[in-house]
């Protein structure tokens, strides 16, 4: 015999505690402080960003989103809890506290981070539950159906009102006639069950992105990425393929990409803690002290800082290049500090890292190229400039370099007769962008298995020396 379950005792069925009362809702204290234990548990631990943000929707969320089927909560709830996600990120230094809130719930590959917000998932579940109740053709779902309709009617809550709801704000005007439920968007097209997760994804997608661009300052610079042409998503490549970013690392640069660097500029045009009129940068003091002007324009960086980050990426696509001629054996880690050598040569190639060439025809006067490799065997000079501006001056910077060497591409004509030569100007912009032409160069540099690796790499090492850039200039300030 079975004892009837007495009131406050439980047990369990598939998973989930079970009571002679309804008292598990995804608002509900307990489910709550499972998924914010599991949060606290995530974004202290040792683990990626990209892992972190993974954990989150596979590990913590699930805890409110399998009770989300059934039961019901309210939008205030479901904000709290968004809410609360955001603040232990900014507790565990994953996010800094005024950092868009929009760029959280965006994909990677469009420079967001990629959580799932608990507001968004309910009303995605709540629409699927809806179109699944008029579409199951079980005889037992009927009955729900009759009494999901029967509340609608009688005005109790339903999960058919809220479904229509719900659908209604994301644009879509839902018709759940059985047997097959549809909704219809505004322009007309027809959304069926099958389709509406990937539809819904679009929408909340392409609304985030509006709201990203309304963001005049923090974002800013990521809403000039998307309307630049000339870059495709790879300038984001960091955000989605380095899975092994550091928490620091990804938070950090998110901070420059949102300008909230803690700058003059910054602080006297957005928290108006820097009174006065000085907004020159405290190190040149030349020029307007903006997140732009620290990380690729101050002049008194140029010389240590700049040349280093500069010298950190053209060395992995140098060192590469020697592999390619078997000139070197081994490619040493992005990160390494390991410098290349001035000169490698055998019988076929010779490779210069910064060696000045010394003109013997004509006055040159931009004569440090900074790498050259001489390849007798297909009778070929290539030269090989590297640069890192600001994201608006990459083309700009590419035509300044093919101008400046002109006369030593004309030397070096003379000096090699009958070869070619050619200018390859290697562009990586501050915040790790690079253009589809910058691809090709590559491409031909070190051949289309190896390029788009060779180019991540690269624009690690531009990132993570632009981190280092901002750290620096947040010591001396
Ligand atoms: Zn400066």
């Amino acid at each position: 015999m079975i004892e009837s379950l007495k009131e406050g005792s439980q047990y369990k069925f598939l998973g989930v505690l079970e009571n002679v009362n309804h008292d598990r809702q995804p608002g509900s204290s307990e489910c709550k402080k499972v998924y914010l234990d599991r949060l606290s548990v995530i974004w202290s631990s040792p683990l990626s960003d990209y892992n972190r943000v993974l954990a989150t929707s596979q590990f913590a969320l699930p805890a409110l989103t399998y009770f989300m089927w059934t039961q019901v909560c309210t939008t205030t709830d479901l904000q709290r809890l968004n809410r609360e996600t955001r603040k232990v990120m900014v507790v565990n230094g994953a996010k800094h506290p005024l950092s868009s809130t929009g760029l959280l719930y965006l994909p990677r590959k469009l420079g967001g981070r990629g959580l799932k917000s608990t507001e968004r998932e309910y009303k995605t579940i709540k629409i699927k539950a809806a179109m699944n109740l008029y579409s199951n053709n079980d005889s037992t779902m009927y009955l729900v159906r009759l009494f999901e309709e029967k509340a609608a009617r009688t005005g109790s809550r339903s999960l058919i009102k809220d479904s229509e709801s719900y659908a209604k704000q994301l644009g879509l005007r839902s018709e759940l006639q059985d047997p097959q439920p549809v909704g219809a968007t505004e322009a007309g097209n027809v959304i069926d069950r099958k389709k509406f997760s990937g539809w819904s994804k679009k929408v909340n997608q392409s609304r985030g992105c509006a709201e990203i661009e309304s963001e005049r300052w923090q974002g800013k610079l990521i809403a000039e990425r998307w309307r630049d042409e000339d870059v495709d998503e790879e300038c984001f490549a960091w955000m989605s393929d380095w899975k092994t970013a550091p928490i620091k690392t990804v938070a950090g640069l998110q901070v420059l990409y949102q300008q909230i660097l803690s700058t003059k500029l910054y602080a006297s045009r957005k928290t108006k803690t820097h009174t006065g009129d000085d907004e020159k940068c405290r190190l040149c003091k030349k020029a307007q002290e903006s997140v732009t002007h620290v990380v690729s324009g101050c002049s008194a960086l140029v010389q240590t800082l700049y040349l280093t980050r500069h010298n950190a990426a053209l060395k992995i696509l140098f060192f590469e290049m020697l592999k390619g001629y078997q000139l070197a054996d081994a490619i040493p880690p992005w990160y390494s500090p390991v410098q290349p050598k001035p000169v490698y040569q055998d019988d076929k190639v010779t490779a210069y890292w910064d060696v000045p060439v010394f003109a013997e025809h004509l006055q040159v006067r931009a004569n440090r190229v900074d790498a050259r490799f001489v390849d007798r065997e297909n009778r070929e000079v290539m030269l090989i400039e590297m640069s890192c501006p600001w994201m608006d001056n990459r083309k700009q910077k590419e035509e300044e370099k093919t101008l400046k060497y002109a006369p030593l591409r004309l030397e070096l004509k003379r000096q090699h007769p009958g070869y070619k030569i050619r200018q390859f100007n290697i562009v990586i912009d501050a915040l790790g962008g690079y253009s589809r032409s910058l691809k090709e160069e590559v491409k031909t540099l070190v051949g289309s298995d190896r390029y788009r690796e060779v180019l991540r790499r690269m624009q690690k090492a531009v990132l993570s020396h632009t981190l280092h850039i901002a750290k620096t200039f947040k010591v001396m300030c």
